[in-house]
């Protein structure tokens, strides 16, 4: 696979997550579920990883596009230099768990 085909699979990623958030935006969930799943396919056929900032907000339970404040509810807690951020998605109440730590010398 060369790095063009990559870069074009990376795109698409990106724009099936727009797609999905604005399919969650107006309410039609099953969309935003097949878009998560073309974007977990996308990343397994093309062998390229899920962009990070896309990857947090698939459900890995049931693949919707997870939206806060529309299909997922962002709960976080700073505990010090460390940020744990729980986020659920409402579509099937799976909990996924992150934690940020802060390397900056003046954090
Ligand atoms: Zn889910």
């Amino acid at each position: 696979m060369s790095r063009l085909l990559k870069d074009i699979a990376t795109q698409r990623m990106y724009i099936l997550f727009d797609m999905g958030v604005a399919s969650v935006k107006s309410g039609r969930i099953r969309y935003a579920k097949r878009y998560g799943e073309l974007i977990r396919k996308i990343s397994m056929r093309c062998r390229v990883a899920i962009p990070k900032s896309i990857r947090r907000w698939i459900c890995k339970n049931c693949s919707v596009i997870m939206v806060p404040g529309f299909s997922a509810r962002v709960r976080s807690r700073r505990k010090g230099k460390t940020l744990r951020v729980v986020t659920t998605c409402l579509v099937c109440g799976w909990m996924h768990r992150y934690e940020f730590v802060r390397c900056r010398k003046d954090g």
